[in-house]
């Protein structure tokens, strides 16, 4: 099912400077004898679970935590020991890395340009200082804007990551807007606020000193889609937009439920409906404990090819495909596709099913109405 036959290959770095007060990933604070142990272990997975691969990795995605907080000489070696299993670097699609504003210097910028087909994806999340700070960000605008600089200096494929429905504050849109002019982003993502468990906003919204994020309504979303669609980029899956010719391949196949392969702790790996998880925990993972084992009912994947189809705005649910993988669809599913249709959330051409304007909305909930539980 995925776009092409090739493989994602997913590098978890699970290290950051410190915690963001809403961030429920794993993830701890960087130290010498840590970053070398991680180093050494994550050479061993690459090496035991490439060599039995036989399809070629198209792309590579290097996350966290945030991976250029181990600074330049780690990342070099990083990429030393991912080069060393690929056979051949040049031939990858797409190799994305992660960073964070306060720790992009120019010599890792440098080196990132040195790579083939490179994007960089920042993760900047809010545009004005007191808004990063509800948000328990290390990074303020100048660390923001002087990251960006270095970036725009050598790559042309920038992107960034941006936060959606954060409590009393405004809608992101005039401060993108106004970004926008200075620095001409690739891509943008754009997730809304959702509470983790144990976190300090958790504790925040229970106490009642921020408002709960989930009460904030969706048009923060359509005010930055039509931003964003107005300086030239498409809205190419709900929490996604990009310029043209720079959407994000390695998430691509994500969504197209293409087969990926991830190493590091917290790590997820997936192949013909089976999925791996690596401990989300550094030391467990040291100690070579095996990954969890799920596999996915063809329920599980019949609902989740419908929500992935969807949430890709362009391309949406071909139901001849949809047929084709998971058999024929009840009378049931068809009245509720009706009804949503009716009701303007779904637009259907043929076969061909998209979530519509006002869809975009509910899409939790029309999804939702299309699943099999
Ligand atoms: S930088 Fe990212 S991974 Fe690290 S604490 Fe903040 S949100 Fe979590």
């Amino acid at each position: 099912m995925s776009q092409n036959n090739g493989i994602g290959l997913y590098v978890h770095v699970p290290f950051c400077l410190s915690k963001c007060d809403y961030c429920g990933f794993y993830s701890e604070m960087p130290g010498r004898h840590s970053i070398e142990d991680y180093l050494n272990r994550l050479a061993e997975e690459l090496r035991e679970r490439l060599e039995q691969l036989t399809r070629p990795v198209t792309t590579v995605f290097v996350g966290g935590g945030n991976p250029t907080c181990i600074g330049l000489e780690n990342l070099q070696r990083l990429v030393e020991i991912i080069g060393s299993v690929l056979p051949d670097m040049s031939r990858l699609e797409e190799w994305t890395f992660e960073s964070n504003p306060e720790t992009l210097s120019a010599d890792i910028v440098a080196f990132l340009a040195t790579l083939p087909a490179i994007r960089l994806s920042m993760g900047i999340q809010r545009l004005n200082d007191g808004e990063l700070k509800v948000l328990g960000r290390r990074a303020c605008m100048n660390a923001v804007y002087c990251a960006l600089d270095l970036a725009f200096a050598k790559l042309a494929n920038v992107g960034g990551d941006f936060i959606l429905g954060v409590p009393g504050c405004p809608s992101l849109a005039g401060d993108l807007h106004q970004m926008l002019k200075r620095y001409p982003l690739a891509h943008v993502s754009a997730y809304f606020l959702t509470i983790e468990e144990n976190t300090p906003m958790q504790k925040a919204v229970i106490q009642g000193l921020l408002p709960d994020p989930a009460d904030i309504g969706a048009d923060e979303l359509y005010e930055v889609r039509d931003v964003l669609a107005a300086a030239g980029f498409e809205h190419y899956e709900i929490s996604n937009h990009a310029r043209s010719g720079c959407r994000c391949r390695h998430n691509l196949n994500y969504w197209y439920q293409g087969d990926y392969i991830g190493f590091g702790p917290a790590a997820v790996s997936s192949s013909n409906g089976i999925r791996l998880a690596n401990p989300p925990d550094l030391r467990r993972w040291l100690a070579n404990e095996p990954p969890a084992v799920e596999k996915l009912s063809s329920i599980d994947r019949r609902n989740e090819h419908l929500m992935l189809r969807l949430r890709l705005l362009r391309e949406g649910l071909d139901l001849a495909e949809f047929e084709r993988g998971f058999g024929q669809q009840s009378d049931d599913f068809y009245e509720h596709l009706a009804r949503q249709t009716a009701a303007g959330n779904l637009q259907r051409e043929g076969d061909k099913v998209r979530l519509s304007d006002t869809g975009l909305r509910f899409a939790d909930e029309v999804m939702a109405s299309l699943f099999i539980m």
